[in-house]
């Protein structure tokens, strides 16, 4: 995705009050992320542990989505990521809860989904793929589980939007 600045991100927010938005903290190594490599940024807030946040490029524009951790992490380290997929992966997955954006989030509404719990959807659908019978270029094998994560997060901003 193209870099984004802690600024717009801050501007980008569909979901969040503007206190919320005020009181939110990047992620200590924010400087440092590497772009080129990424469909989507998520991080948990180091000194509110309880949200998280999620930026995703939409028609080369960040749209910044809070998402609220549950406070009870059970054992749900089996579910799929919704947005990756990948069964891979050994990081927890957490149901995620989002207000809807606007009037709708303003009156309770909220969108759960399940997702990595470091957010880690970018690194796992770049993961090494071993050459099969079936599919025998691993290029094309990541390019293809890049997309399905670009689009279910695409449809995953939808919802919250909608
Ligand atoms: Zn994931």
């Amino acid at each position: 995705m193209q870099p984004v600045t802690e600024a717009l991100i801050r501007k980008s927010f569909i979901n969040a009050s503007r206190s919320q938005v005020a009181a939110m903290n990047f992620p200590p190594d924010f400087a440092e992320t590497d772009w080129e490599n990424v469909d989507q940024i998520g991080w948990q807030d180091h000194k509110m542990p309880q949200r998280s946040y999620l930026v995703v490029p939409v028609d080369n524009k960040p749209v910044a989505i809070l998402l609220r951790a549950p406070e009870l992490v059970s054992a749900s380290r089996k579910a799929l990521c919704a947005l990756c997929e990948d069964l891979v992966s050994e990081d927890d997955v957490y149901l995620f809860v989002a207000p809807k954006a606007g009037a709708s989030g303003k009156n309770g509404n909220s969108v759960g989904t399940l997702i990595h719990s470091t957010f880690s959807c970018s690194r796992n659908v770049r993961a090494e793929v071993k050459p099969t019978v079936i599919h025998p270029d691993p290029e094309l094998v990541v390019a293809e589980r890049i997309r399905g994560l670009q689009e279910r997060t695409l449809q995953f901003v939808q919802k919250v939007r909608s």
